[in-house]
């Protein structure tokens, strides 16, 4: 018997048949012309979800991380100074690797559950009259805690403050699940990967480069080799690689963008809206409170769940998966073992979200909180039913 429930952790996500399928090929030779026809619709499809018309984009073959390193090793100089907040494990994990390439690098330290202080923000780039920052990091929403900072609000900060560093943004867990603008927003470097809402196995590292970015690539000193878009833009300008690409990651990137543009953009993040407002109805039907602290951070990808003093929230994960063989995500770093994360975002309806939502319930009953069954599905059903699937059947 297949038991196959779909995933609640908050990437990998779920990955739709026809995806799988794409994926599934044959060995191809990537230096054949058959490879441009591959290659061009999942860097245009990308493009455009990413709504970035300027600049270079990129992929690589490698998870999210390989495109923090791509985006500081293009860019920056070492010794280089650089504004980040610290408000949960990504953007930590970003800080961490600044400092390793030997980056001079501000931190902001802010609770988790909290989201970059714009304002903050702002003061500091003022006072950098020297130009001493090169680079402003955002992680548009934090994983581990279920948080989104303001982005464009940074932008005009930086605008406001009359600085020109670079803003680069972590968009791994927000880029084709929310609103995200590469242009509009004034982003430089954005950073996202193939296993969140692109709906892939993890693999790819997608970059997007503004036109500014790509001009301090020129001057940048930051060792790289795997990751020069120098290297890569002369790949691309004969339909190729510097190196081997997964060809069947991007067959299926290929397939997940044209997916994700003919639902349309708008559509895909109102359904990411909707299901998140379903599991928040829930979590505050438990009488649990999300880890971000308010209304305006609360994330549409993965919501971190405070469980009460005392409970161990990595229970309900362990008995989760032992019992009903469905997987949420643990908590991280600062808040490990006092939240427990419902991830969702990607290949998601409202019916799966709402076993996710029977099961966390299941859970935390049979771990002894005192949650009456049904309680959290039912405040799911009624954030579902209107203005659901239900409401759109019918108008179609
Ligand atoms: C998943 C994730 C990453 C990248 O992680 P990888 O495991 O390297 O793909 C980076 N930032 C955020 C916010 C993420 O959610």
């Amino acid at each position: 018997m297949s038991l196959q429930n779909p995933v609640f952790i908050p990437g990998p996500t779920n990955i739709p048949e026809v995806i799988r399928k794409a994926c599934d090929m044959p060995t191809m030779d990537h230096r054949s012309p058959a490879f441009a026809d591959i290659l061009n619709p999942a860097l245009e499809g990308v493009r455009q979800v990413l709504r970035q018309s300027r600049g270079e984009t990129v992929i690589f073959p490698a998870s999210g991380t390989g495109g923090w390193e791509a985006a500081l090793t293009n860019t920056l100089n070492p010794g280089d100074g650089v504004l980040a907040c610290r408000n949960g494990m990504f953007a930590q994990k970003w800080i961490d690797m600044c400092q390793r390439f030997g980056l001079d690098v501000t931190v902001v330290d802010v609770a988790w559950g909290e989201g970059l202080p714009v304002a903050r923000f702002e003061e500091i780039l003022r006072a950098d009259t020297e130009g001493r920052i090169k680079a402003v990091l955002i992680t548009h929403n934090e994983t581990a805690t279920g948080v989104v900072s303001d982005v464009p609000g940074l932008r005009k900060a930086m605008d406001v403050a009359g600085h020109d560093a670079l803003l680069m943004v972590d968009g791994v867990s927000s880029i084709g699940s929310m609103e995200f603008r590469f242009d509009d927003w004034g982003v430089d470097v954005a950073v996202t990967g193939s296993q969140k809402g692109f709906m892939l196995a993890s693999g790819l590292a997608i970059v997007g480069f503004s036109e500014k970015a790509v001009a301090a690539s020129k001057t940048a000193t930051l060792p790289r080799c795997f990751w020069s878009i120098d290297d890569m833009r002369a790949g691309y300008a004969a339909n190729s690689y510097p190196y081997t690409p997964s060809v069947g990651l991007l067959n299926g990137l290929k397939t997940a963008t044209r997916m994700m543009l003919d639902e349309g953009l708008e559509n895909v993040f109102a359904r990411h809206a909707r299901i998140a407002e379903g599991v928040r109805a829930a979590v505050f039907a438990w009488g649990l409170t999300p880890c971000a602290v308010s209304p305006e951070l609360y994330s549409n990808t993965v919501t971190a769940i405070r469980t009460p003093e005392g409970f161990n929230a990595s229970d309900v994960v362990a008995l989760a998966a032992r019992t009903y063989g469905m997987a949420f995500g643990t908590g991280l770093g600062d808040v490990a073992g006092k939240v427990f994360r419902i991830g969702h975002l990607g290949m998601l309806t409202d019916a799966m979200a709402l076993s996710g939502i029977a099961t966390a319930e299941m859970c935390m009953a049979d771990l002894g909180l005192d949650i009456p069954l049904g309680r959290g599905v039912a405040a799911a059903q009624e954030v579902y039913r209107h203005g659901g699937a239900a409401a759109r059947i019918a108008a179609e």
